[in-house]
């Protein structure tokens, strides 16, 4: 059941952005294809085609290791590991890069969204497949207003290296001091981190209460996070995932994903399950979402001890340093999105109510270690109660699943653009 959660999934991912049968690599006039290759059903492109095809290069290091060098940027990726790094900023890849017949493929996702995202001086434009640089603030702008309205002015881009005044990057717009033609209607792109809740040897709640347990709150909240991605991208909004497999990422780690790659949201998806195991329990069911602060009732501290937990399947650096005065930093960093974090808990509760069976549990408050490491606007939902027998199945269900993701999905936008327009969208 769970397996067949995964494939649908991975199937309504990837129809969200049309996988053409290769992307053209635009540097003004010149031009050249990358073939784009189906490898276990999922679209690749190969790394030293892609590389020869910008211009940059593909350098094979030991132990499996791989660095792309392009112009302004190097990428270094591990055979087999679905991460990207830039320097000490990880970014999540939908699937591990993989060497097949001796060379390597990356997932599709580098070309729609890594490269454009962190190379620099890249756009992707979903309608002609075709990745393409850009010079200075108006290029992009100027393509966005001719015959390719689906591509994006460099609003999108969020340089992640610093520009020296030598390197014509220094043209490149910072995401909160872009100045465009008022009539270019440029989007302020912005990025949510999906966290979903546990994974590998946590398995979060499992349930129902009194039988065989066959819901594993991990397989849920990941399946959930990704519908809610494919929502949110289709909406124009990008997305970062935390995990995208069934893999344990540290509390601690969740938050430094989104912080260093500078997320405006950040939404954890649970399911929950109550403190005590008897027939009242197994009643409880409805839906609730977080915010961080102090835990002030019992049911609040309940939620938060249980989902703290997973700190103890981690080990290594990824645990919590404890360290007094990086606890001050983190809380003063955090208080100034606890507003927020408490308006983007409201609407998400508010909006559930029209497809959540329930009952509505309300806007809580909680310590969540997961919400503590993000300085953004950070909510924990609760879907509902594996332990429950009804809402189990309720939960389980890939039609309820994506209503859920829509609903959520909508809520966010709503935040974002109520966000936006109070503060003039120079977060
Ligand atoms: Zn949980």
């Amino acid at each position: 059941m769970i397996g067949l959660f995964l494939a649908l999934q991975i199937a309504g991912a990837a129809a969200a952005v049309p996988i053409p049968t290769f992307i053209v690599v635009r540097d003004g006039a010149v031009t050249a294809s990358v073939p784009v290759t189906i490898n276990g059903g999922e679209p690749s492109v190969r790394a030293d085609v892609l590389m020869k095809a910008m211009k940059g290069a593909l350098i094979t290091g030991t132990n499996l290791h791989y660095t792309l060098v392009l112009a302004r940027t190097k990428l270094d990726l591990i055979d087999g590991i679905p991460f990207a790094k830039l320097d000490t900023l990880t970014i999540p890849l939908t699937r591990a890069p993989q060497v097949r017949g001796g060379q390597l493929y990356l997932p599709f996702q580098f070309v729609s969204e890594v490269i454009p995202r962190y190379a620099g001086g890249y756009v992707y434009d979903v309608v002609l497949g075709e990745l393409r640089t850009f010079v200075g603030p108006n290029a992009g702008v100027a393509t966005a207003a001719g015959k390719t309205p689906a591509v994006r002015a460099p609003v999108a881009i969020r340089p992640s290296t610093p520009v020296t005044t030598n390197n014509p990057a220094s043209t490149l717009p910072k995401a909160k001091s872009v100045s465009v033609p008022a009539k270019a209607k440029p989007i302020q792109r912005k990025l949510v981190v999906i966290d979903a809740g546990h994974g590998g040897p946590d398995n979060g709640m499992t349930g129902p209460i009194g039988t065989t347990p066959w819901f594993l709150e991990k397989d849920v909240t990941l399946s959930m996070a990704k519908k809610l991605a494919t929502v949110l991208r289709a909406r124009g909004v990008d997305v970062l995932m935390t995990r995208t497999t069934d893999t344990l990422v540290a509390l601690a780690d969740r938050g430094k994903i989104a912080n260093s790659n500078h997320g405006d949201v950040f939404i954890s998806v649970h399911v929950n399950a109550p403190g005590y195991n008897t027939a009242a329990a197994a009643r409880e069911r409805g839906f609730e979402t977080y915010f961080l602060a102090e835990a002030k009732t019992e049911d609040e501290r309940r939620v938060q001890d249980m989902e703290n937990e997973s700190v103890k399947f981690e080990t290594g650096a990824g645990a919590p340093k404890g360290d007094p005065l990086s606890f001050i930093i983190t809380d003063m960093a955090q208080n100034e999105h606890l507003r927020e974090s408490n308006d983007l808990a409201q609407t998400i509760q508010n909006g559930l109510i029209e497809v959540h069976p329930g009952p509505n549990r309300g806007v809580q408050q909680a310590n969540f270690a997961v919400l503590r490491g993000s300085y953004m606007p950070a909510v924990l939902i609760e879907i509902g109660f594996g332990s429950n027998q009804s809402e189990a199945t309720f939960l389980s269900d890939d039609a309820n699943q994506r209503a859920l993701a829509r609903n959520i999905a909508e809520s966010v936008i709503a935040y974002l653009a109520h966000y936006e327009s109070r503060i003039g969208g120079t977060r």
